[in-house]
């Protein structure tokens, strides 16, 4: 799958992309070979934790009900738990803005040998912020120029950045928030202040455009994930961090012991 097709240049018209794509395959043939795969990251991921030297940070940012739960539930299932955490962002607390916007982020960037997985993220602070008239245009560009010599901090030490926009229509939010409140079952995901987000359609279309282009870089790439089918998402996702995990090639270290003459005796 060519996934350079969904990186982010130096421009973004998200109305230009589309949310549906399957790449011309059915979803079986996807979800198989999602499944695969989930086995290759699973060996990835022991090596990267054995290594412990290098580490993947997964940024996620979506409107509500983009997915980025369903995200998360199905491409790391195949992972080790013990080697993935993540962090969701929500509304900062007081202590939280008494202090710069990435004071509450940093602590949560991957140890060497982890994966971690942003839900919601500092970007929030370039998008919900700005829609809604919290911070100027520019601040938000001074921000972006933070945000830029933030991840290139994290990507010195060793950290893999990647980001992903999930894409989806209109109409699929409108289904997905209407589902959640035609079943009892997922009333509980229901917040009614989501409907005021979503009258803002067009103001989120503008910042993101504007946060992603100006913070799409070598070092942290954003990808724009057609997010209307979610087993076309996951596959899309999952092979993304398939790509970066080859790439980092993490090595299982040599014991610090001389092992050829050992072995364990009966008891
Ligand atoms: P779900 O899709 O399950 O509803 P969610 O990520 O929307 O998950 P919520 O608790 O519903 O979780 O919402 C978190 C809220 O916190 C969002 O509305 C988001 O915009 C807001 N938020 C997160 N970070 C910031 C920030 N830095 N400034 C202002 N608002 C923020
Ligand atoms: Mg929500």
């Amino acid at each position: 799958m060519n996934l350079k097709r969904y990186r982010v240049g130096k421009k973004l018209k998200l109305k230009d992309i589309s949310t549906d794509d399957t790449d011309k395959l059915d979803r079986d043939e996807i979800e198989a070979e999602t499944a695969e795969i989930g086995e290759q990251l699973t060996s990835l991921q022991e090596r990267l934790y054995a290594e412990g030297k290098q580490s993947l940070l997964l940024i996620l940012q979506a409107r509500d009900a983009g997915g980025k739960d369903g995200t998360v539930k199905h491409v790391f299932e195949p992972i080790n738990p013990q080697g993935v955490v993540i962090t969701s962002f929500k509304v900062p607390t007081e202590t939280d803005l008494k202090h710069d916007f990435l004071w509450r982020v940093h602590p949560h960037a991957p140890a060497a040998g982890m994966m971690a997985v942003f839900n919601r993220s500092h970007y929030e602070d370039v998008l919900v912020t700005r829609v809604h008239g919290l911070i100027d245009d520019e601040t938000a560009k001074t921000r972006f120029k933070h945000i830029r010599h933030f991840e290139e901090l994290l990507a010195s030490r060793g950290t893999r950045v990647l980001k992903v926009y999930l894409h989806i229509s209109p109409e699929e939010q409108r289904q997905r928030l209407q589902d959640r409140l035609d079943d009892p079952s997922k009333h509980w995901k229901f917040n009614p202040g989501d409907l005021k987000e979503r009258a803002l359609w067009d103001d989120y279309t503008r910042a993101y455009q504007d946060a992603l282009t100006a913070t799409s870089t070598d070092e942290a790439p954003w990808y724009v994930v057609p997010a209307d089918h979610k087993w076309y998402r996951n596959r899309v996702i999952s092979e993304l961090l398939l790509e970066t995990l080859q790439d980092m090639n993490p090595q299982y270290p040599k014991s610090e012991y001389d092992l050829t003459n050992m072995a364990v005796g009966e008891l």
